[in-house]
């Protein structure tokens, strides 16, 4: 094989590894802010448990004023029945007593429910808590972790640039044309400009390369391509 097609596999293998890391990079952004959403979701459950705690308590507070308001009314109906000497007064009095008394039944039915439902909150609380912690934790960790990634990428991303900046410029300085068209197969073709033949074969496209291009490719001292997809193709020495 010829200096040149050495040089552009070469430029070939570090561009494969630069895409490689740069599409690692670009991923990090969308695993952060899906850890991000993960997080975020477990504090909205806790604190929804908790705002449905708090809700609770201001009804039960509500309705206690409620029922203790019944009592005093009740407790003036009576004194109103003790005093009065209708006995039609009386007897309304006595059905306004045994309404209030419904609902003052009605009213503490309600709070024990609310009781009942505010103690079945608290381990769910306890839970969503814990998870909340849990999560903090596990998303603090990989927030990290994806950053280091990130720098180490970057890193090896930037000497990946110099080399094959400095394969490029050898490849340039020898043919200007030829580097121009392997960085438009390396753009168009997915990272495969050069591709070595199979047999007869383009293993870029497969499909059967004439005669004359076997030929040139085996003889090995001009830049051959493949006449269907044109890819740079060589022959892999026998
Ligand atoms: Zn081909």
């Amino acid at each position: 094989m010829f200096g040149i097609l050495e040089k552009l596999l070469l430029l070939q293998e570090r561009d494969e590894k630069l895409h490689s890391f740069l599409h690692e990079i670009n991923g990090v952004p969308g695993e952060k802010a899906s850890l991000q959403r993960d997080l975020e979701n477990a504090q909205k459950n806790l604190e929804n448990d908790k705002s449905r705690a708090t809700q609770i308590e201001v009804e039960r507070k509500r309705l206690e004023v409620e029922a203790d308001g019944k009592r005093t009314q009740i407790a003036k109906y009576r004194t109103q029945q003790f005093e009065t000497r209708k006995n039609e007064e009386f007897t309304a009095l006595k059905h306004e007593i045994e309404r209030a008394e419904g609902e003052i039944i009605r009213v503490e039915d309600r709070e024990l429910e609310l009781m009942q439902e505010f103690e079945d909150l608290k381990p769910v609380i306890a839970a969503a808590d814990q998870k909340h912690a849990a999560e903090k934790s596990r998303v603090s960790t990989l927030m990290k972790t994806a950053d280091d990634k990130v720098g180490v990428l970057q890193g090896r991303a930037d000497e990946l640039r110099v080399e094959r900046d400095a394969i490029a410029a050898e490849v340039r300085a020898s043919d200007e044309d030829l580097l121009d068209l392997y960085e438009k197969l390396f753009r168009t073709k997915m990272g495969r400009a050069v591709v070595p033949l199979e047999g007869n074969h383009c293993s870029g496209c497969h499909m059967t390369v004439t005669p004359a291009t076997l030929r040139d490719a085996r003889v090995g001292t001009s830049v051959v391509s493949c006449e269907q997809c044109g890819r740079i193709v060589y022959a892999i020495p026998e």
